[in-house]
């Protein structure tokens, strides 16, 4: 996923100088030949420029025989132009030269057919384009610079594509208020096996946690992924049924152009697979879910982490903004996605749908708050969707923001000056999970949800225990040395999101903890990688993130700090049993 969950918003104006460029291993620009007559390609590649920084949309447009998987070849004309981060390809840099390598869902272009690709760049002093472009070695657009201007017939609709009406069943309606309360949850048996294999993990693991549906496959169940194991839908209802269990909580996440803003979560979908996604992915698990026999089940679908965020924060002109974004964006995937995912799963009586919102450290600020509630209103009457169709909300998904900072409130002040003007809160309204959910939650109201939705936490990892818990509030000589020396959550910056080192488990899963909070729980089951510290070649489409890299030395949306990542992690979602040692040894409240 995943889950990337990043800061955005303030700081627009942090130049990207500081950026690292991203170096991997064995980067190597084709020998441009005329050995490989059949190929020929059009290369487009248009920059939108600020000072420092840029973003580059590439449209690769194949005009020879069919590809079976292509490798783009560019070279900067300046020594200071840096790519940052790419996406819709496996990019690297070495010296001047750039390569984008397809992925597994791009990497077939028959003739004719054309595919979108992109980054981040930096550069100082000039940002020139380059001058000539190889895919598989061999010379583009006949040699010549590229044209100045994108070429047709690969623009995304900039309408929403026409949706078909969802099946309705049966209205929805007559579901409780809260689904937890007194509810025993099912517990994963896969998850529990593997936490059973980390010493000590037969303490947690029999803790309900989110059973993720990261792909098609993993509907009927995948033995071959590292992120799924062989149960399937059915197979985790069924056992749900077996284990007398009242509820499952189920991650819906597959959408078109998944995690456009990062790469460690990438999925399997393009931006335009909308069609695919409703008949292939939502349909089928509508027909599982919609089965009698699962009825007395409450079956809680938490939708697509980070993506309705990610089209706020992260489109072009903002600081990380990407192209896949964008074009998401543009044609309705996220939007039209979700709401078909609402409208479908929404109508099955026992079904409730919690829509991701991010965390505070995403949205807590003035810029992204009522912008994203009125997306996420957007995307409840897309498609077919109504306020009906939707139970509540989900905050801090797979992320590491603490649920209290009883130290480091925003009301606090030192020496007469408001701590909001630390680095760590950096203008926030808000702190911490608890009092973001709370204001969200009114905000969402305000927009027009109904007054009984509630908000979910995922405090699986948020615990942050240990011997360098703060019992009390830091020196007040500044507002940093204040904020810094009381806060609980001890991330590097708040915009680190993946694999984060110190961190531990959370509240243990608990109904109706607080006001206007139906429960909180582990969706992220402890222990599965949020993406790998190096980039590590796979067959589950995961791509690789700096941000999980502990040596990288950050950019502008964690305001170019070290990512703070834990070293050695798989790709995201595969087993990392040094991340659930670690955060059973710092799990608040501690574990006995
Ligand atoms: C991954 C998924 C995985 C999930 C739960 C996400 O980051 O992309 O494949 O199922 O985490 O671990």
């Amino acid at each position: 996923m995943n889950v990337w969950r990043r800061l955005s918003g303030r700081r627009r104006a942090v130049a990207l100088a500081g950026a690292s460029a991203l170096v991997a291993g064995s980067l190597v620009t084709l020998p441009v030949t005329a050995a490989h007559a059949a190929t020929q390609c059009d290369v487009a590649y248009t920059t939108n420029d600020w000072q420092g920084g840029f973003t580059a949309n590439i449209t690769i447009r194949n005009i020879g025989d069919a590809l079976n998987g292509w490798s783009l070849g560019f070279t900067f004309p300046d020594a200071n132009q840096r790519l940052v981060q790419g996406w819709s390809a496996r990019w690297s840099q070495s010296g001047r030269n750039v390569t984008a390598q397809s992925e597994s869902w791009n990497g077939s272009l028959a003739t004719g057919a054309s595919t979108s690709i992109g980054f981040n760049g930096s550069w100082s002093g000039s940002n020139p384009r380059p001058t000539s472009f190889t895919i598989n070695g061999v010379a583009c657009n006949g040699g010549t610079p590229p044209p100045t201007t994108p070429p047709p017939t690969t623009a995304p609709p900039t309408t929403a594509p026409p949706t078909t009406a969802p099946p309705t069943t049966a209205p929805p309606g007559n579901k409780v208020d809260n689904p937890y309360v007194n509810a025993r949850g099912y517990v994963n048996p896969e998850w529990k096996a593997k936490a059973e294999s980390v010493s000590g993990g037969s303490r947690i693991s029999n803790t309900p946690t989110g059973v993720w549906l990261d792909r098609i496959a993993a509907i009927e169940g995948t033995d071959n992924s590292q992120s799924n194991g062989p149960m399937g839908l059915r197979d985790h209802l069924d056992e749900a049924l077996r284990q007398n269990a009242q509820y499952i909580q189920v991650v819906i996440y597959n959408l078109p152009g998944r995690d456009c803003a990062a790469l460690a979560s990438n999925g399997e979908l393009g931006p335009n697979e909308l069609p695919k996604y409703k008949a292939q992915y939502i349909d089928p698990i509508a027909a599982i879910q919609r089965d009698a026999k699962y009825r007395n089940l409450r079956i809680i679908n938490i939708i697509e982490i980070d993506s309705l965020p990610n089209l706020v924060t992260n489109t072009s002109g903002k600081p990380g903004g990407t192209a896949m974004c964008d074009t998401v964006k543009a044609n309705g995937a996220y939007v039209q996605g979700v709401g078909y995912a609402l409208a479908t799963l929404g109508a099955i009586p026992n079904v409730y749908n919690y829509i991701d919102a991010a965390h505070h450290g995403w949205i807590g600020w003035d810029s992204n708050f009522t912008p994203t509630a009125q997306i996420l209103r957007d995307a409840s009457r897309a498609s077919g969707a109504t306020a009906a169709h939707v139970h509540g909300f989900i905050v801090n998904t797979a992320n590491y923001s603490a649920l209290r900072e009883p130290y480091a409130r925003v009301t606090d002040s030192v020496n007469g000056q408001s701590v909001r003007q630390s680095k760590w809160i950096d203008w926030n309204q808000y702190n911490d999970e608890l009092s973001f959910a709370q204001a969200f939650r009114q905000e969402l109201v305000r927009q027009g949800f109904d007054n009984g939705i509630g908000m979910l936490i995922d405090t699986s990892r948020n615990g942050w225990g240990g011997s360098a818990r703060p019992t009390g509030a830091g020196p007040t000589t500044s507002v940093d040395a204040y904020v810094d020396g009381g806060r609980i959550d001890r991330r590097i910056h708040k915009g680190n999101w993946c694999n984060q080192s110190g961190a531990g488990l959370g509240e243990r899963p608990t109904a109706a903890p607080a006001s206007g909070i139906d429960a909180y729980v582990w969706i992220k089951p402890p222990g599965e990688s949020d993406g790998s510290s190096r980039e590590i070649p796979n067959n589950d489409g995961k791509g690789f993130d700096r941000m999980c890299d502990p040596t990288y030395t950050g950019n502008p949306l964690n305001g170019n700090n070290r990512s703070g990542a834990l070293p050695d992690a798989p790709i995201s979602g595969a087993w990392f049993s040094a991340q659930l040692a670690e955060l059973m040894r710092n799990a608040y409240p501690p574990l006995s």
